[in-house]
C-alpha cells in the first residue's frame, strides 16, 4: 500500500516535493498527505472503511481498491481491535448461552476453512462452536472441541458471574449448572423463547451464528485466534 492519491483528482501520479509537500503531476494540486494509523492516508481509510462498512470481504476490498490483501485484512484487523474494545470480560445478568456447528474442517488445528467437500479424501467434520449473549447484545464465542459438559461448564463458570440468569436449551451439557450457582432457566429451541416474556431475547445467537457462518464462507476461513475480532464487529454492527 501506501499508494497516495491526489486528493482532488485521486490521481495516483504524485510526486513528491523537496520541501516534504506532494504535488499531483495530474491537476498541479499541491497537499501535504495526513498519516494516519498504519501508515495510511485519510483517502484510503475512507475507502476502506466505506467497503468494510457493507461488509465486503478482504478480497472484495482488495479488488476494488487496488490495495494488497495483507494490507487491508491488517487495517480491518485494527478496526476490529477498535470494536472488540467494548465486549466485557465477565458477563451477568441474564445470559443466553448456545453452540452452534460450523461447517467444514479444521486445518492445522488453527484454521476454520471452507468445506471443501472430499477433494482430500479427508471427512469433514463439523466445527463446535460455544456462545454466550447478555442482554444488551454483547457477544462472546469460541471455538471448543466438543460440545460436553467437562469443556462448556468451566467456560459458563469463567465467562459468567454467579448468580447470573442463564438461558439454555435442555441439552444436556449443561444440566447441573445450577449447582454451580446460576439460576437455570430452561429454554425450547423450537420455539426461540429465549426471552423472559419481552421478546428482546429472540434468535439473539442465532443472529450471531448466522453472522459467523456468512463471515467464515466469505472470507474463506477464519483463524480461531481471530474469532474475538468479528465478535466485535458483530457487536458493533
Ligand atoms: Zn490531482
Amino acid at each position: 500500500m501506501g499508494k497516495i492519491l491526489c486528493p482532488k483528482c485521486r490521481s495516483k501520479k504524485v510526486y513528491l516535493l523537496s520541501n516534504g509537500k506532494r504535488k499531483c503531476s495530474q491537476c498541479k494540486y499541491e497537499f501535504t498527505p495526513h498519516r494516519l494509523p498504519l501508515h495510511l492516508t485519510r483517502d484510503q481509510w475512507r475507502e476502506i472503511i466505506r467497503w468494510f462498512l457493507l461488509e465486503q470481504s478482504s478480497q472484495n476490498i482488495s479488488l476494488r481498491t487496488g490495495f494488497e490483501r495483507k494490507s487491508v485484512l491488517r487495517t480491518l484487523t485494527y478496526v476490529r481491535t477498535s470494536l472488540m474494545k467494548d465486549v466485557p470480560e465477565i458477563f451477568s445478568g441474564t445470559v443466553e448461552v448456545d453452540e452452534t456447528y460450523l461447517g467444514g474442517q479444521w486445518k492445522n488445528k488453527r484454521r476454520l476453512i471452507r468445506d471443501q467437500g472430499s477433494k482430500r479424501g479427508r471427512s469433514t467434520k463439523k466445527q463446535p462452536v460455544f456462545g454466550i449473549l447478555c442482554r444488551n447484545g454483547m457477544v462472546w464465542a469460541e471455538v471448543v472441541d466438543d460440545v460436553g459438559s467437562e469443556t462448556l461448564q468451566p467456560l459458563i463458570s469463567k465467562k459468567v458471574s454467579a448468580g447470573s440468569i442463564v438461558c439454555l436449551d435442555t441439552w444436556k451439557a449443561y444440566n447441573g449448572i445450577a449447582s454451580r450457582g446460576y439460576v437455570n432457566r430452561l429454554v425450547n429451541h423450537g420455539e426461540k423463547q429465549y426471552s423472559d416474556g419481552k421478546g428482546n431475547h429472540n434468535n439473539g445467537l442465532e443472529g450471531f451464528w448466522g453472522y459467523l457462518k456468512r463471515k467464515l464462507v466469505s472470507e474463506g476461513g477464519i483463524q480461531r485466534e481471530k474469532i474475538p475480532l468479528y465478535l466485535g464487529e458483530y457487536v458493533w454492527r
